[in-house]
């Protein structure tokens, strides 16, 4: 099959795993307000298939990477491309699309819908693209491959059905939230702190869990933890300040 040189809006490089995931450059980003934080990167490729721990001091602005990483955010110039379409240039919308079709993202809070079942908050991604949807629906119904998450990442599924979020341990929301951001196999997983509450053996227990999922569906892992010794799980350890210029400015 040939590759095509231009692709529309939406589309991606195949997933053969050997084409860089993110490739960023000139890229300037700055929040608004009076002490305004601005992140310049210059050049930065993240090859495909590793696993890659983004470390920094709080405050650094590894939060505010990923978010432009994952398009919550759009820088004000330069070339972030993903998977071989520059979301700089997507519309609001489309960029919102393209997150929610090739990206798992576990915040660091969880964001869970504290109303919501269990269940409704791991199939929550799933309204919001198609290609997400079907994947899930691959080996039986989304409910079951929702369970079956679950399951592998260490949260007793029985009883689960129809039981909200806010009655969970944070242990217990985080396997939620990675459930979440793994089923219909998005390319890439975003965790932004995601074991910063837990102790040393349990994030270990659960780092392996989360890898052995994103293994099985081919999925890039890029988290984010002020902990440099979680870097043996990782590939790649990359701290933010060698791939990002980070600037205050004063009060005005
Ligand atoms: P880290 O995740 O490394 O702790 P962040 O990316 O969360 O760092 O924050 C870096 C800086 O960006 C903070 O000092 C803060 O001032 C600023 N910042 C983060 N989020 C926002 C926001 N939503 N609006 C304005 N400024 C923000
Ligand atoms: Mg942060």
């Amino acid at each position: 099959m040939t590759q095509p040189s231009t692709r529309n809006e939406g589309e991606v490089a195949p997933a053969d795993g050997t084409s860089d995931i993110v490739k960023m450059s000139d890229v300037r980003f700055r929040w608004p307000g009076p002490r305004s934080f601005s992140l310049a990167i210059n050049d930065f490729i993240l090859p495909a298939r590793e696993r890659v721990l983004l470390t920094g001091p709080s405050g650094a602005g590894k939060s505010t990477f990923l978010s432009l990483l994952c398009g919550i955010v759009a820088p004000e110039s330069g070339h972030l491309e993903v998977l071989g379409t520059d979301t700089a240039k997507l519309s609001n919308a489309a960029r919102d699309h393209f997150r929610a079709e090739h990206f798992g993202i576990i915040f660091q809070m969880f964001n869970l819908l504290p109303y919501g079942s269990i269940i409704d908050n791991v199939l929550l991604p799933l309204n919001f693209t198609a290609k997400r949807r079907e994947r899930a629906s691959q080996k039986g119904s989304i409910e079951e491959e929702a369970l079956r998450l679950l399951a592998s990442l260490g949260l007793e599924t029985e009883d689960l059905h129809g039981m909200s979020t806010a009655s969970l341990s944070v242990g217990q929301q985080q396997r939620v939230a990675a459930a979440r951001a793994l089923i219909g196999r998005p390319e890439i997983i975003v965790a932004d702190e995601p074991t910063s509450s837990l102790d040393r053996d349990r994030q270990d227990a659960f780092l392996d869990l989360l890898f052995a999922e994103a293994t099985e569906a081919g999925a890039f892992v890029i988290m984010v933890s002020h902990e440099e010794t979680l870097g043996s799980h990782f590939d790649r350890v990359l701290r933010l300040e060698d791939i990002a210029v980070a600037t205050r400015s004063a009060a005005a």
